[in-house]
C-alpha cells in the first residue's frame, strides 16, 4: 500500500533536543497550499491510501492542515497528525481542535510525548489532547520517544498511570540528536527490516525514508528526487523498484551489515539506524553493495 509522510511545513513552535526533523533540510520552509492540494489529488490517482501529516508541528497551520486533511478525506486517502499537543492546554481547548478534526475526517492523532518534548510542553497537554480523542471518538496514540534511560521512567509511569494508549519508540541519532552519546545497546540478532515510507520535504524533495533518511549526506542513498522535475508516480516507482530498499524491508539491516562484513558482535550493539548510516552513508559500501547486490539477494538461508 503506498503512503507518505507529508512535510507541509518543517516550522516548529518548539526546540527539542532530539530533533530528527533538523540538519539538512531548512526549519522555517512551508508548502504553497495551492500545490499541496494539487499534489493530494495526484497521489490519490496514483494510489496513495494513507498520509501522515509530520515534519515541524503542522497544528501551527491548522485551518490549512484542517482544509488538507478534508480534501484526503474525499479522495479516499486515510489520514495521521503527528504534534506536540502545545495547543491542548486545558480539556475544553482540546475538545475544539479535536472536534473539528474529526469534522474534517482526520483518521488519527500522534501524540508525540519525551522528556525532551516535555520541557517545552507540559505533560497534561497530552493527556488532555488523548481525553479529547476519547471523548469525541477519534483515534489516537501516543508515541513515546526514549533513550530507554533510567531518566526516562517516571514519564513511562505518568502515560501508565493515565491509561494512556502509547508505544515507546527509539531515539533517532541524527539531527540535532546526532550530538547525543549513542547508548551501548545489546539486542538479540533481530532482522532489523524498515518498512521505508517516503517523505515529501516543503520543498517537494521526496526521500525513501520519513525517518532518518534526510541525513545521509554523504551518499543521499535515500534522496528519490524532486517533483519540481519528476513525477510522484515515477517517484513511488523509483523507491518501489530499488533493489537494496528492497532488500531493507524484506531481508533486513542485520543481514546486509553481515553480508557487508560486520562482525555479528559489533552487529547487536547498534540501533537499526545506526547500522543503516554505516552501510548506505559510506560511500564505499555502498558502491559495492550495489555492485553485488545480485549477491546479496542470494544471500538467503
Ligand atoms: S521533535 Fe517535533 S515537536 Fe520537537 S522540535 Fe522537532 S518537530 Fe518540533
Ligand atoms: S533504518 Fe534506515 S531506512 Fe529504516 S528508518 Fe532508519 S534510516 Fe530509515
Amino acid at each position: 500500500m503506498r503512503k507518505l509522510a507529508f512535510g507541509y511545513s518543517t516550522r516548529c513552535n518548539i526546540r527539542c533536543e532530539h530533533c530528527v526533523a533538523v540538519g539538512d533540510i531548512p526549519d522555517n520552509r512551508k508548502m504553497d497550499t495551492a500545490r499541496a492540494k494539487e499534489i493530494i489529488v495526484e497521489m490519490a490517482r496514483i494510489g496513495v491510501k494513507g498520509i501522515s501529516f509530520s515534519a515541524g508541528e503542522p497544528f501551527l497551520y491548522f485551518t490549512e492542515i484542517l482544509a488538507l486533511v478534508k480534501l484526503c478525506k474525499q479522495m479516499g486517502i486515510y489520514t495521521r497528525i503527528v504534534t506536540n499537543s502545545f495547543w491542548a492546554k486545558t480539556p475544553e481547548v482540546s475538545d475544539t481542535f479535536v472536534a473539528a478534526l474529526k469534522e474534517n475526517g482526520l483518521c488519527q492523532l500522534r501524540l508525540s510525548y519525551s522528556k525532551w518534548h516535555q520541557k517545552h510542553v507540559h505533560q497534561n497537554n497530552v493527556v488532555n489532547a488523548a481525553g479529547s480523542c476519547q471523548r469525541l471518538g477519534l483515534n489516537y496514540f501516543v508515541s513515546f520517544v526514549t533513550d530507554f534511560s533510567i531518566e526516562d521512567d517516571p514519564h513511562e509511569l505518568f502515560l501508565r498511570n493515565h491509561g494512556l494508549k502509547f508505544f515507546p519508540e527509539p531515539v533517532i541519532y541524527a539531527g540535532r540528536a546526532a550530538s547525543f552519546k549513542p547508548r551501548t545497546i545489546l539486542t538479540d540478532y533481530q532482522a532489523n527490516c524498515c518498512d521505508m515510507n517516503p517523505y515529501l520535504t516543503p520543498d517537494l524533495d521526496m526521500y525513501a525514508c520519513c525517518d532518518a533518511g534526510s541525513h545521509f549526506s554523504k551518499t543521499h542513498f535515500f534522496h528519490l528526487g524532486n517533483l519540481k522535475d519528476t513525477g510522484i508516480e515515477q517517484l513511488f516507482t523509483k523507491t518501489e523498484t530499488n533493489r537494496l530498499y528492497n532488500l531493507i524491508r524484506t531481508m533486513g539491516i542485520t543481514t546486509i551489515a553481515s553480508f557487508a562484513g560486520m562482525k555479528a558482535r559489533e552487529i547487536t550493539t547498534h540501533s537499526k539506524c545506526e547500522l543503516c548510516k554505516k552501510l548506505f552513508n559510506s560511500p564505499e559500501t555502498l558502491a559495492r553493495l550495489q555492485a553485488e547486490v545480485s549477491r546479496l539477494e542470494a544471500w538467503t538461508r
